[in-house]
């Protein structure tokens, strides 16, 4: 018994990225540049000052009775438990948490005032859609990309990822989360029985590559919005998750603090949002991993009720 369940266990954390291949690595992917959404936890102060919105209608919706995440499945909660262990083991050097962003103020994000080129982008058909993102100037990301990255997935999928933006390694590819976060993106999905282009599609809030993968501009966040606005309307998504905080405001037209969002139902237009760390900030952090784990748990346990 216990050597099988040893090597379910290692096969489990190897599959979330706890074992030592996922361990963290303080170089970043190009010498001094973060891949992106590696800062994604930092709120930056908010610039311009469109009229507030009533803040969001936060809902936990978790009962008071509900299980926790990590008693949904054994074999998931033998990950949790033991990368929980692992965490405390006084052996394991760990970087101590940067401090957690606070709730904050939401603010609307600017909407890019171009209502023809919203309309004509809301009626494209895929290809369409792909030709129209791969030429885009609408912002000045255009200016230094080697290509767009409209997205990748099953195109009908009930799962849809919505990352920050193109790292280098999309930027030449052309294919999102295909670098060192991309991997441990696939091994978070792995991890609750999805896979990359089955059920799932996964696009970014900007299609472009933010020079050294710099967190996007408002106004790139905001010239970008009508593309994931009509890869939304097309793939029909039964459950959206936004990794990082640009994916959340461009989704939730909000500024947005990951800690303040996390385990809550949001919506967009009728589509149940999660709000999660990004798989870069993980890369970087590893000791928030066990809390992107009970995210995807409750992005699965929304999904399994939306099933119903
Ligand atoms: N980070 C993102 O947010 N998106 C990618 O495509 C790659 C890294």
């Amino acid at each position: 018994m216990a050597p099988r369940l040893s090597s379910r266990r290692d096969a489990v954390l190897r599959e979330m990225g706890l074992g030592p291949v996922w361990r963290l690595r303080a170089r970043a992917v190009e010498a001094g540049e973060a891949e992106p959404g590696a800062e994604a936890d930092v709120v930056q102060p908010a610039v311009a000052s469109p009229p507030p919105r009533p803040p969001l209608a936060l809902v936990d919706a978790r009962p008071a009775h509900a299980p926790r995440a990590e008693t949904a499945q054994p074999v998931h909660a033998v990950a949790v438990r033991v990368f929980q262990q692992a965490q405390r083991a006084p052996a394991a050097p760990t970087t101590p948490p940067p401090p957690q962003p606070q709730a904050r103020a939401t603010q609307q994000i600017p909407t890019h005032a171009d209502p023809a080129r919203e309309a004509r982008i809301a009626a494209l058909d895929w290809d369409a859609l792909e030709a129209d993102i791969r030429s885009c100037a609408a912002c000045v990301l255009c200016e230094r990309r080697k290509q767009a990255v409209p997205g990748v997935g099953d195109r009908r999928a009930r799962w849809m990822l919505v990352g920050e933006g193109p790292g280098a390694e999309e930027d030449q590819r052309g294919e999102p989360f295909v670098g060192q976060a991309g991997r441990l993106l696939d091994n978070m999905l792995a991890a609750i029985g999805l896979a990359r282009g089955e059920d799932v599609y996964i696009a970014n809030a900007v299609k472009c590559r933010p020079p050294h993968n710099r967190t996007p501009e408002r106004d790139e966040l905001a010239a970008c919005r009508p593309y994931l606005e009509r890869q939304i309307a097309l793939v029909q998504p039964r459950l959206l998750v936004a990794l990082g905080r640009p994916a959340a405001q461009a989704l939730l037209d909000r500024e947005v603090a990951i800690a303040a969002a996390r385990g809550k139902r949001l919506e967009r237009g009728g589509i149940p949002v999660v709000v999660t760390y990004h798989p870069a900030y993980l890369l970087r952090n590893p000791q928030d991993k066990a809390k992107a784990w009970e995210d995807l748990c409750f992005a699965r346990r929304l999904m399994a009720d939306a099933d119903r």
